[in-house]
């Protein structure tokens, strides 16, 4: 295929989750589509790999709970097409001091957004999931009904599988070095290390937290994105409590606000554990990680979950932990704009994900698709994404809620 005279409509660089989307989306409108990854299809060095992902409706940031309830009816979707299930339903509970801004925002934007929700004092927490949430004096709960986990790496397979199956060529081990415009023709020149390139009307780039580096060489453009090391952490519930802790006696998932952000899911992937880990982490160089859970988080969630769960859990140690990243910008917002440059409208950018991305892959694989296909996406004002935020100021767009951006 290199170097061969094909023209691709589309070229999606990077074969985590929101490029396997993408290219699922833009195979799906009858695109000539390429996937192209560095590594194996579905390894574990990015952000896209493990058992399981949050998805919540949820948000302080008014702009995301419509792209979590379009993204979810698009899980609903794609699933039915697999025939295999990706998306386990259960309800989303919100947690923290009553005079914490991050979740009073949330309670605004499920107000300004319609979506139904119960603000529960300590003792309404206790009752509604069965005493195994213990709220600390001053804090409250917030129930809402759309919360559930998706399984990455599964989820990734389904996109692979269903962009293949519109006839996208996917193709890994291939590391994109460059990518430059012929000023010919106008196509778009996609270099590969191996010295092969392949070429195409359009790009997207969806390279997680090789994002920075990749659109630097390509257009001389610093992003601000970050690349953190995080864990991934699970703990064993004591004998005799595991059932409760699952969806299928109505254990939610969930997020405890403040600094730290911590957040969870029910028992699901590994009988008997429970996910409970922080959010954040270390900087890092994506290709230099140390690999290891940072010690002091483990401690903090070790007081956290003895606090929350008192006997339920073990909070002596962890059982298990992955390493994970995440792309970070400095407001915890995506970027989803157009390179601009020489490219213009002709390559699209989807990173810095900050964390929070996973549950919006199907929404942003149609953002991206739209983008390309007809420059413009429907029925999402991108305004909070656009890379020119950060020349107007470095910070991005501004918060009212700091404690939670700082957590990201
Ligand atoms: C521990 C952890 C927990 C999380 N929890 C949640 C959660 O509960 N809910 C939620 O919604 N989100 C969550 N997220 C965030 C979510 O997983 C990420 O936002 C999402 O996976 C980002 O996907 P991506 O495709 O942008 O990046 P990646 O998965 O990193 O994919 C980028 C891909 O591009 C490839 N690539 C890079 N450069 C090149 C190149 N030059 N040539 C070819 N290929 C290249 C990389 O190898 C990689 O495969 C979590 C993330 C982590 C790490």
């Amino acid at each position: 295929m290199e170097n061969s005279s094909t023209v691709f409509d589309v070229i999606v660089v990077g074969a985590g989750v929101m490029g396997s989307s993408t290219a699922y989306q833009t195979a799906k409108r009858g695109l000539k589509t390429l996937l192209l990854e560095q590594f194996d299809f579905l390894h574990h060095r990015g952000s896209s790999h493990g058992e399981s992902r949050t998805i919540r409706a949820t948000y302080p940031e008014d702009y995301y709970p419509p792209m979590v309830i379009e993204s979810s009816r698009l899980w609903e979707e794609a699933q039915a097409e697999i025939g295999y299930k990706v998306y386990f339903k259960t309800t989303q509970f919100d947690m923290g001091p009553s005079d914490n801004k991050s979740l009073q925002a949330v309670v605004s934007s499920c107000r300004k957004n319609s979506i139904p929700f119960r603000v529960l004092q300590g003792d309404e927490v206790f009752k509604e999931y069965s005493g195994l949430f213990q709220l600390p004096e001053g804090w409250i709960g917030v129930a809402t009904q759309d919360g559930g986990v998706l399984k990455p790496t599964k989820a990734v397979a389904m996109f692979q599988t269903l962009a293949l199956r519109h006839g996208a060529v996917l193709r890994d081990g291939t590391e994109v070095v460059n990518i430059e415009k012929d000023k010919e023709n106008g196509e778009i020149v996609v270099c590969a290390r191996e010295g092969g390139h392949f070429r195409s009307r359009k790009c997207v780039i969806t390279a997680g937290s090789w994002t920075k580096s990749l659109v630097g060489k390509v257009r001389g453009l610093i992003l601000p994105i970050q690349p953190l090391e995080t864990s991934v952490i699970y703990w064993k519930i004591n004998p005799g409590h595991e059932d409760k802790f699952t969806i299928e006696n109505g254990f939610p998932t969930f997020a405890s606000y403040g600094d730290p952000y911590i957040y969870g899911t029910p028992a699901l992937e590994f009988p008997g554990l429970i996910k409970i880990p922080v959010h954040g982490g270390r900087a890092c160089e994506p290709n230099e990680r140390t690999w290891a859970p940072d010690q002091e988080t483990v401690e903090t969630l070790r007081e956290w979950i003895k606090g929350r769960f008192g006997e339920a859990v073990d909070s002596d140690k962890p059982v298990q932990t992955q390493s994970c990243m995440y792309s970070m910008t400095p407001d915890g917002d995506f970027v989803i704009d157009f390179l601009g440059g020489e490219f213009g409208e002709d390559a699209v950018v989807a990173g810095g994900f900050s964390g929070h991305g996973f549950k919006m892959a199907p929404v942003v694989g149609r953002i991206a698709a739209e983008m390309v296909a007809t420059g413009v996406a429907g029925g999402v004002d991108l305004t909070c994404f656009r890379i020119a935020r950060f020349e107007e100021n470095f910070r991005g767009n501004f918060k009212d809620f700091e404690d939670q951006v700082r957590s990201r």
